[in-house]
């Protein structure tokens, strides 16, 4: 009877720690992640503990515990965050045929998965700039002296931009970015400094022409959830796509990968699977509007506002903006990109 007791609490207190959690490191900050992983416990029982916090302290967190550390999973936002870390070895190859079946290739890797897409894309006012001035615009354009003292985007200090930047290197190459961020830098209307959104109230506000931001934060000051003078400010701006006439829009993504000495491997990948379902994609656009993964997934008016059928760049696996971007930000430095 005693060795009976005995057998089933050991059994327990094996099941609570090893089988019905996981603990997921994330950079993600959104209120409604938390409610999705609820869904995800109600489902399936495994409770998720969540660390939230930026990436180079729960990266250096991961690293100094080694194998110690209890997280399984870690969610970052920017494939050039994702290789980054993939870098510093903190993922363990993942194999799973849903995962790869659902997300495409150029998405993902054997070591993270890319959960969420994003578009970094231009933004202008009608009431200062014409729809024939940006029509077919490009990336490339922003260089163009036409555009002189008029564009306004953050610090090369930016994951964002600097994910722009790689992706520019790998296909322009090295010769012609440098000449770009040349003429970029002699065309933006102040010393780069702020946010995203701050980016589109410049333009809202007529003292920059051209705003580059990633479409979430378009769609964030449209909600209202900023206040009304961001709402106000959003709806004076108009997106644009750029290089619809060519490769399609650079994408980015949010991903996340299992760690290396993850103690809750299996429902760490219960996890991932869950985030890629129908359900878990649905939620994730309504709440932070953010693209979907899966194609023909419910998203939430304002990101079908903004624009769901434009051309993305396939061609572009987003791996690159990892490994190009200590390149690029050199680039971006000697050009003069505070
Ligand atoms: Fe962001």
């Amino acid at each position: 009877m005693y060795a009976f007791i005995i057998f089933v609490s050991v059994f327990f207190s094996f099941f609570q720690i090893k089988a019905d959690e996981v603990n997921l490191f994330t950079t993600r900050h959104y209120e409604s992640d938390i409610k999705l992983f609820d869904k995800f416990t109600n489902k399936s029982g495994i409770k998720v503990n969540i660390i939230t916090g930026k990436s180079k302290p729960l990266e250096k967190r991961i690293l100094e515990e080694g194998k110690d550390c209890n997280a399984d999973l870690l969610f970052l936002a920017d494939a050039g965050r994702l290789v980054s870390a993939e870098k510093k070895g903190l993922f363990q190859k993942t194999e799973s045929n849903l995962l790869e079946s659902s997300i495409p290739e150029q998405f993902r890797n054997k070591y993270w998965f890319g959960l969420t897409k994003r578009a970094r894309i231009l933004y202008y006012n009608p009431k200062f700039t014409s729809f024939d001035e940006i029509i077919n615009l490009r990336y490339e354009d922003l260089a163009n002296k036409k555009w002189s003292k008029n564009v306004a985007i953050r610090q090369s200090n930016n994951v964002y931009n600097q994910s722009l930047v790689s992706y520019l290197l790998e296909i322009n190459g090295e010769k012609k970015t440098k000449e770009w961020l040349k003429g970029l830098v002699e065309n933006f209307f102040r010393n780069p400094q702020g946010n995203d959104r701050s980016q589109i109230l410049a333009v809202a506000a007529g003292d920059a022409k051209i705003a580059v931001a990633n479409t979430y934060y378009y769609a964030l000051m449209l909600s209202g959830k900023k206040g009304k003078e961001q709402q106000n400010a959003a709806k004076k701006v108009k997106p644009i796509f750029p290089n619809q006439d060519g490769r399609g829009t650079h994408m980015n993504i949010s991903g996340a990968g299992i760690l290396k000495y993850s103690p809750n491997k299996k429902n760490a990948l219960k996890l991932l699977e869950f985030l890629i379902s129908e359900e878990a994609q649905s939620h994730l656009s309504k709440n932070t509007y953010e693209y979907p993964m899966l194609k023909n997934v419910n998203v939430s008016k304002l990101v079908k506002k903004i624009g769901i059928d434009f051309k993305e760049d396939t061609t572009t696996n987003v791996s690159v903006y990892g490994t190009l971007q200590k390149d690029a930000f050199k680039l971006m430095k000697e050009a003069g990109w505070n």
